[in-house]
């Protein structure tokens, strides 16, 4: 059956979000719409306002409400210890472990020839003048355990292979194929923990 354009419209909308398919799509359209509730008008206002209000970190990439995120802007943070992720919600699941001390450079997902997506797109240009300008003497290489995720970590060692700097990766324990935003505060801390120098594995 069909709802009508404008519900339609709404639907494929909320498929924007991650695992999100038509039917959750459905349920979450219908539940907003339902009697008109006031949390939905809340909802599409601080959508809104979000996307207005919130820009990328000048340093890191990652969202913020200012020029610099309140990472960047940390004196205490480690500045010569880098950590690359491949999205905002990842630097966050690092920051919560309450573990890690360095900044980050956050990418714009992964390495993917197929879907368009080279170094030039995720950000490797930034990322070197990010490792330059801070004088950064370890690298981090917290991309997600995916077939894309490992490429992008490769490709990122291998541009850094004759600079004077360690790069490290997640040691493993982290279920290939996962997300870094979506694993266990201790599975996440672990393998932080147990990183390992790229370089000697070859
Ligand atoms: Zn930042």
């Amino acid at each position: 059956m069909s709802f009508g354009p404008v519900i339609e419209e709404l639907i494929q909308a909320l498929r924007v979000l991650p695992g999100v398919g038509q039917k959750s799509a459905q349920r979450m359209a219908l539940s907003l719409l339902e009697g008109k509730p006031q949390g939905s008008f809340r909802l599409a206002e601080s959508l809104s306002l979000a996307l207005g209000a919130i820009g990328e970190c000048k340093g890191c990439r990652t969202l913020t409400e200012s020029e610099f995120c309140p990472i960047c802007m940390d004196g205490q943070r480690d500045q010569k210890t880098l950590c690359v992720v491949e999205s905002p919600s990842d630097l966050i699941a690092i920051e919560q472990m309450h573990q890690f001390n360095g900044v980050y450079f956050v990418l714009k997902g992964s390495l993917s020839p197929l879907d368009g997506k080279g170094p030039a797109e995720i950000g490797i240009p930034a990322l070197l003048d990010r490792v330059r300008d801070l004088d950064v003497r370890e690298i981090i290489l917290a991309t997600n355990p995916t077939v894309e995720g490992e490429a992008t970590a490769h490709y990122i060692a291998e541009i850094f292979s004759h600079e004077k700097v360690l790069i490290t990766r997640l040691a493993h324990g982290i279920p290939m194929g996962s997300n870094l935003g979506y694993i266990d505060g201790s599975t996440l801390s672990h393998a932080f923990s147990g990183r390992k120098p790229v370089l000697d594995e070859s």
